[in-house]
């Protein structure tokens, strides 16, 4: 791997940090793992690791029950995560953070809890034509359900939201409107800020999936105002099975339960109950403990290097990535927002995505091919699917060279 010239931004130690990644060492097919599918999941550094082991060592019980020492502990570990979660997206309290699954069951939480209860027949749902299947098909069953249209924001060639389009779409029936912060296939920030005061000048409430761009931005939900945010741990370094729904209080105050069960009430009779406070009322039974301990562990992880700092490098190595992959012939991308995050779409003309995939990882580069859970977007693209390279704090500018001579290597092999 050759490291051609560039600008590397100061104090970013990325081979320290590559040195807890203990996964980064593996050899795939006899060659040096490069980990490009990034957007899909991120690798775990071994705090992270070391976490749910000490966890399962020192303090496995179960949650908000019993009083012996070892549920003590896990319960005060559970809430500090959730504590740790408020601070990094700077919400004014834990209370406005729930435990999910992940971004997905974040946001069927607010379909079917917010929305059975404040959508009715007519109302309007706006969502965007580049959203994730996570953020279409929640409404898409909701709407069903309750006799609701759906309203699309579209987006231009560049894979750019239009702005101008939104502002004709909204109109007095328009109830919520839900979208990405960042682009899972384009890579796109979408101005959100905008989008939310346009938004709250007409009461209407903004939901922003943000399993994209929680984990590479600073986020802060009181700065950007948005009334949900949705977000998944094991895109940031943290474990698979746990995410976040912040979301005001007085929108958590007034909805329905989601589930119900134990942990989410406060009494129960035969025939009816009441409802625990919130975030409880909607966490009906035993939570993902173990993977609260190691989100804590991955959060406090970034944070000692810095959201910014994250940033700032991935936009270095995004830049770099762009402007050495324009150079390969036949190579399109798809999507050039000035504003935007390290996931880069592409298709070689001839080369089938997954053909290519499969070469690389021949090569010990992992990428993702396939319509990446946005079948509109293909298909408004006129494509079946894409690859798509995707960046994180441990990448390094010799990867993003080598992933592009092995590009090459493909084109020669192929066509
Ligand atoms: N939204 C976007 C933009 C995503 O990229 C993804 C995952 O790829 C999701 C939602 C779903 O996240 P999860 O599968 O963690 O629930």
């Amino acid at each position: 791997m050759q490291l051609e010239s560039v600008v590397r931004p100061a104090e970013f130690d990325v081979l320290r940090i590559r040195e807890d990644f203990p996964i980064l060492n593996e050899k795939i097919h006899g060659k040096p793992l490069v980990y490009l599918d990034n957007a899909a999941t991120t690798q775990k550094p071994l705090p992270v690791i070391d976490a749910l082991r000490d966890y399962y060592l020192h303090h496995n019980a179960n949650v908000h029950r019993a009083i012996h020492v070892l549920a003590e502990r896990a319960t005060e570990g559970y809430e500090k995560a959730r504590q740790a979660v408020a601070e990094f997206i700077k919400a004014r309290s834990e209370r406005q953070i729930i435990f999910t699954r992940g971004t997905t069951e974040a946001i069927n939480l607010v379909a079917s809890a917010w929305g059975r209860k404040f959508v009715r027949a007519g109302d309007e749902i706006m969502l965007t034509e580049m959203e994730h299947h996570s953020n279409l098909v929640p409404w898409q069953i909701l709407a069903q359900e309750v006799g609701a249209v759906l309203r699309f924001i579209p987006f231009t060639e560049e894979g750019i939201l239009d702005v101008r389009r939104f502002e004709t779409l909204l109109s007095g029936r328009t109830r919520i409107i839900a979208l990405s912060h960042m682009s899972n296939v384009f890579g796109t920030i979408n101005p959100i800020k905008r989008i939310i005061r346009m938004a709250h000048d007409r009461g209407i409430p903004v939901l922003l999936d943000g399993a994209q761009s929680v984990p590479h931005l600073p986020i802060d939900v009181d700065f950007l105002d948005c009334d949900f945010l949705a977000f998944s741990s094991h895109k940031m370094l943290g474990p698979t099975g746990i995410g976040v729904l912040y979301a005001k209080d007085h929108l958590l105050e007034n909805m329905n339960p989601y589930q119900g069960g134990g942990e989410m009430i406060s009494t129960v009779w035969l025939e009816n109950s009441t409802w625990n406070e919130i975030p409880h009322k909607f966490e009906a039974g035993t939570p993902n403990i173990e993977a609260a301990f190691g989100f804590h562990a991955a959060l406090d992880y970034l944070q000692s290097i810095g959201m910014k700092r994250v940033t700032l490098y991935e936009q270095e190595l995004t830049t770099y990535a762009l402007n050495r992959m324009k150079q390969v012939e036949g190579l399109n991308i798809y999507g050039d927002a000035p504003e935007r995050g390290g996931v880069i779409s592409f298709n070689i003309e001839g080369l089938h995505p997954h053909d290519l995939a499969q070469f690389l990882d021949q090569h010990g580069i992992a990428i993702r091919a396939g319509h990446h859970c946005a079948q509109p977007i293909m298909r408004k693209l006129n494509i079946a699917a894409t690859a798509r390279a995707s960046f994180y704090l441990y990448n390094t500018f010799e990867e993003i060279d080598y992933f592009v001579d092995s590009l090459r290597k493909a084109r020669v092999f192929f066509l």
